[in-house]
């Protein structure tokens, strides 16, 4: 066959892939599930010592793949264990990971974009704009190149999901299939203001967690601080999350920033359990990270609690999301805004 000029990371292949190589190349008869499993759910970069393809085979493959991974420019530790790495795409945009561990569970934030488009007025990424869309090998890199347990996935990092879909699937596919990190979708979850199109896609094609910004129930308010909100309104993401199949340990969640005198009012509770009671919803209430220059304040955790409660009264299960990494930047953006600032 021939050789690419430049080799391919290895990191963003899927089997199929994979096994057009073997066939170019007239190794058919061989298992292109292998080498995946061992760079991906062993993390051995070592083509070599996949003893069970022949030495020419081997060969081959390190001259087409490349098993480097994006290295991060910059890290920091949190005094409660989060942990944040900078990375740069290979054009030098910006973007973050964070890793959360919690008990037996550790979670990594992966970014799908650099900067985003929609411009959310209380988010650091949102006031960065639109840089870059991250492609499967920079998402896969942060979860690769961080070398830390992982137990959840969550795409709440830099950027919108959903404007990136075909590379979010593929990155899902790679998450959870047998040959790649066997990961169950039911601990991925993908967070969005909702756009319409891939949202309903999403829904459709995939089985992971879905979870929805919301942040105020009232339309008018939802698109001042939400932009997106006048194209991609809630009643139609609602629309579209009551034809979605919540079986089989799927979730549906809705964050909800709390933010002081502005959201966190019982009459905002009372309309956002009147919206959404009626689906099999989750309310995740989160404490406004304070970001510089911004003119929002974090809610009292006594005002949230009686938020929490109102809202119990309409049957949805809520929690109270703990604020994590506070002395590090943990919120989203935070880290490239600054970067973007003072390193370019
Ligand atoms: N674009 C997607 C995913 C990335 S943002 C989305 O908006 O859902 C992930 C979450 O962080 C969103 O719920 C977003 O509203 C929230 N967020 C943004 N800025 C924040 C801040 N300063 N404090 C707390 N949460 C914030
Ligand atoms: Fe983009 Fe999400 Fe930030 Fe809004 S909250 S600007 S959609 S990253």
């Amino acid at each position: 066959m021939k050789i690419p000029d430049s080799k391919i990371p290895l990191a963003g292949a899927n089997i199929r892939d994979i096994a057009k190589t073997f066939e170019l190349a007239g190794f058919d008869s061989y298992d292109p599930a292998r080498i995946l499993l061992h760079y991906y759910r062993h993390k051995n970069a070592d083509i070599d010592a996949i003893d069970c393809y022949p030495k020419k085979l081997r060969q081959l493959l390190k001259e087409v793949y490349s098993t480097d991974l994006l290295q991060p420019l910059f890290h920091e530790k949190s005094s409660d264990g989060t942990e944040k790495w900078l990375f740069r795409t290979t054009e030098g945009y910006p973007f973050e990971t964070a890793w959360i561990p919690d008990q037996n569970r550790q979670t990594i934030c992966l970014s799908t974009q650099s900067g985003c488009k929609f411009g959310c007025k209380f988010c650091m990424t949102g006031s960065l704009g639109f840089q870059a869309q991250l492609s499967a090998f920079e998402i896969l890199s942060q979860l690769l190149a961080i070398d830390k347990p992982i137990t959840h996935v969550v795409f709440m990092g830099m950027g919108e999901p959903l404007d990136n879909y075909d590379i979010l699937s593929h990155v899902i596919e790679i998450l959870t299939a047998h040959w790649g990190f066997s990961l169950a979708a039911r601990y991925i979850t993908v967070s969005t203001v909702g756009v319409l199109p891939t949202l309903e896609r999403l829904g459709q094609e995939l089985t992971c967690n879905i979870a929805i910004s919301l942040h105020s129930p009232f339309p008018d308010q939802r698109a001042e601080i939400i932009p997106a909100e006048r194209r991609y309104p809630i009643k139609d993401i609602i629309a579209v999350l009551e034809k979605v199949e919540f079986k089989r340990k799927r979730r549906l969640s809705f964050e909800y920033l709390l933010i002081n005198g502005y959201n966190d009012s019982k009459e905002h509770a009372a309309a956002l359990g009147s919206l959404i009671s009626h689906l099999p919803a989750h309310v995740n209430l989160i404490p406004y990270n304070y970001i510089p220059g911004k003119p929002y304040k974090t809610t009292s955790l006594k005002d949230a609690e009686t938020f929490r409660q109102e809202l119990n009264k309409y049957g949805l299960r809520v929690t109270i999301r703990k604020s994590r990494g506070y002395d590090i930047s943990a919120a989203c953006g935070m880290m490239a805004g600054r970067s973007a600032s003072t390193h370019q």
